[in-house]
């Protein structure tokens, strides 16, 4: 009997049958626009067909030029439009798949001067303002949704989605809160909710009978003035009512202050909002937002919260997740880790939606591994995520590769990651390849270092030894109140109750959340955020979040940098960070200049003044240099050896670049 009977169980749906539940939701890929973009896209759901996915759901098109992302977004609004889309809904049917296109006005979010929106109001995370629509406009509007899905079957779609969420254009309609109008389209909520429901109504009226219509809808909106839970229900049932054959799950818009995709966030953490509206409906809903894993899926199915689960990151980081869980294969699966470094911070920062720990997402037609023409030894010495994705790509190619790693276990810098809260999902990574491993059955020596002389023998050497903290620079530097990051996270050495860090990089942030949280009960997500889960008001909010647990350290972070701590970590994860940290009373200090470190603590000078951080302890998280020993020793004794990862280059290093040099480098030796 399979693990996931719930799961792996077919769905009728507008008369076509459903392998599975499992759903890849809609990602902006960020590659449609790019030259050769639909062959790349094509090969991108291809490949998530073949690993089983029951359906697919593209990024956002939009219906028309003022519901873009921007000037250039991608579009549907003529045959020029959908003639290159027959490319990927060809690949997905020959690879037995079925897709939807994702219609998507951005309202107003687009982040151009078109931008329009039921009232005039400019939302706290765009720099634009929108102009209210006309009552001509929003007729208008409606018809370019059913333009949209009319192009959609002409591009060999199998249905839509309609993105009714996220403060989106059709979210935007229904709550008070940014629609003030006062005619057909404004006040009551049945005037608020009817641009949904014609939207639908619209999109139905243009598509072939079966024909797939999805519609995104808003469980909890996760802002002031947004929707109650009897207006949500309301519009589920219109929504049913005129025709729509899933619903799919929103959660929160995007100005909303609460995280709700971030590893910080727990598995599952929504799943009880869709579960409200699966009891007011008959037509299949759909559960979405950090469904990491088939246990955690076939969890939401089996209490009944959902039909269906949205599996959009997991789909990324592996492609045939469907499939391995069907075929009983839980270790093979690699899991979605919820640090957005790769999908959303890649596409936030003007690049393509890819990977942390699979690179070969939306880069299928370009890291492709092919059967080594000549099988060779390879030793690679370092276990964390660079030696471990050359490792397995190597073997997998036909190579015969030995891998060396000092410490018991595999990992690096995953390992320290573990102790962060938050992060503690980031393990699934080095098991994934641990499994790995031992199905190609690489060779590991664990819990020695490698020596020069162990590498003797081998046709090559690529040395993943990973990075080391760099030493500070300071008087006092050798006081026995400094210690690294490393010795925190790992356990190795314990921090005093009044706390220093020097650094305020993404390992700053890391120890001083690991410092925040040691010897306290871990709090309830949803109070900490001010999620009210009886759903008692509009939003889905508290009027005030929990207070915090009182302080059991006074941390201190620095930087010698003016700009704001925390300006670089990843953009769609960085607030989080920095929010939950000054909730937790932690300090933030920048345009800092070290002087000394003596028994009083650490001494710096700040706006031209001298000032003590009085300290137990004092944390280095200053950056790393490259642990790279070894090379040298190579390079005396006439070994070539290869360098991946925080080995090459240590600056700027992490995870995602370690595992794509891996893999890059696997798939040319
Ligand atoms: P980082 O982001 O480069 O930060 C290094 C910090 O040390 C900065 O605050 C820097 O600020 C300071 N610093 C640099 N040289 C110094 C020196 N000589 N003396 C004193 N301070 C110095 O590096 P990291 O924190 O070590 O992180 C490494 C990588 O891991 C990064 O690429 C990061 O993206 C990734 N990572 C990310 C996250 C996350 O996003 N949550 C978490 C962990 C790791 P000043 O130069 O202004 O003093
Ligand atoms: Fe998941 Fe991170 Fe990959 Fe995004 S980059 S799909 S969050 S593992």
């Amino acid at each position: 009997m399979s693990a996931y009977p719930k799961l792996l169980a077919p769905l009728r749906v507008r008369g076509q049958v459903l392998p599975n539940r499992i759903v890849m939701g809609s990602m902006h890929t960020g590659v449609e626009t790019l030259p050769g973009g639909f062959a790349r896209m094509a090969e991108f759901y291809a490949a998530r067909a073949r690993g089983g996915a029951a359906l697919m759901v593209t990024g956002g098109f939009a219906p028309n030029a003022e519901g873009a992302f921007g000037p250039g977004g991608p579009l549907m609004v003529d045959q020029a439009d959908a003639a290159p889309h027959l490319a990927i809904t060809e690949a997905v049917h020959k690879a037995g798949g079925r897709i939807l296109m994702q219609i998507l006005h951005t309202g107003r979010y687009g982040k151009h001067e078109a931008i329009v929106a039921p009232s005039a109001i400019r939302a706290p995370i765009n720099s634009f303002t929108p102009r209210a629509m006309s009552a001509d406009d929003i007729r208008r509007t409606l018809a370019e949704y059913g333009r949209a899905a009319a192009l959609a079957v002409s591009a060999g779609y199998d249905g839509v989605e309609i993105m009714g969420s996220e403060g989106y254009l059709i979210n935007s309609f229904l709550v008070t809160r940014t629609n003030k109008r006062d005619d057909d389209w404004g006040g009551a909520y049945a005037n608020r909710m009817r641009f949904a429901v014609e939207a639908v109504r619209a999109v139905r009226a243009q598509v072939p009978e079966d024909f797939i219509v999805m519609f995104r809808l808003s469980m909890i909106d996760l802002v002031d003035e947004g929707s109650t839970a009897a207006e949500i229900a309301e519009l589920a049932r219109a929504l049913e009512r005129a025709g729509t054959d899933i619903l799919n799950s929103g959660i929160g818009w995007h100005e909303a202050k609460v995280p709700t995709i971030a590893a910080m966030v727990p598995p599952a953490a929504w799943s009880w909002a869709t579960g409200r509206v699966k009891a007011a409906v008959a037509i299949p809903v759909m559960a979405s937002n950090r469904i990491d894993s088939p246990e955690t899926a076939e969890g939401i199915l089996a209490r009944g919260e959902a039909d269906l689960v949205s599996m959009a990151r997991p789909l990324l980081a592996d492609p045939e997740l469907a499939a391995k869980a069907r075929r009983g294969e839980r270790g093979r699966i690699n899991l979605c880790i919820g640090c957005n470094q790769g999908c959303l911070d890649g596409i936030f920062s003007g690049g393509i939606c890819s990977c942390l720990v699979n690179p070969k997402a939306c880069r299928e037609t370009e890291l492709v591994a092919r059967p080594a023409a000549q099988p060779k030894r390879i030793a690679v010495v370092g276990g964390g995520p660079a030696g471990l994705a050359f490792a397995v790509e190597a073997q997998a190619r036909g190579h015969r590769v030995t891998l060396f790693e000092a410490q018991s276990e595999l990992g690096g810098q995953f390992l320290l990651a573990r102790a962060v809260p938050g992060k503690e999902g980031y393990l699934a990574t080095p098991s994934y390849f641990a499994h790995e491993l031992a199905r190609l059955a690489v060779e590991v020596r664990l819990g020695r270092p490698a020596t020069a002389q162990d590498l003797r023998g081998f046709d090559r050497v690529v040395l993943a030894t990973g990075a080391v903290p760099r030493p500070l620079d300071l008087a006092g530097a050798d006081h026995p109140m400094v210690a690294s990051y490393e010795d925190i996270l790992s356990g190795k050495r314990r921090a005093g109750q009044r706390v220093a860090i020097i650094g305020s990089g993404g390992i700053g942030f890391d120890v001083a959340a690991f410092l925040v949280a040691e010897g306290q009960v871990r709090e309830d997500f949803y109070a900490a955020w001010g999620v009210d889960r009886a759903f008692a008001g509009a939003g889905g909010l508290l009027a005030k979040p929990a207070e915090p647990p009182t302080p059991r350290r006074r941390i201190v972070m620095l930087q010698r940098k003016t700009t704001r701590p925390g300006a670089d970590l990843g953009k769609t994860t960085g607030w989080i960070h920095k929010a939950h940290l000054a909730r937790m009373g932690v300090e933030m200090l920048a345009g800092a200049s070290y002087r000394k470190i003596d028994d009083a603590g650490l001494h710096i000078v700040l706006k031209g003044e001298e000032k003590l951080i009085g300290a137990d302890t004092v944390v280095v998280a200053a950056g790393q240099r490259p642990a790279d020993e070894l090379a040298m020793e190579l390079g005396q004794m006439g070994i070539d050896a290869s360098r991946i990862g925080g080995a090459r280059e240590a600056l700027g290093l992490d995870a995602m670049r370690a595992i794509f040099e891996g893999i890059e480098l696997a798939q040319s030796v």
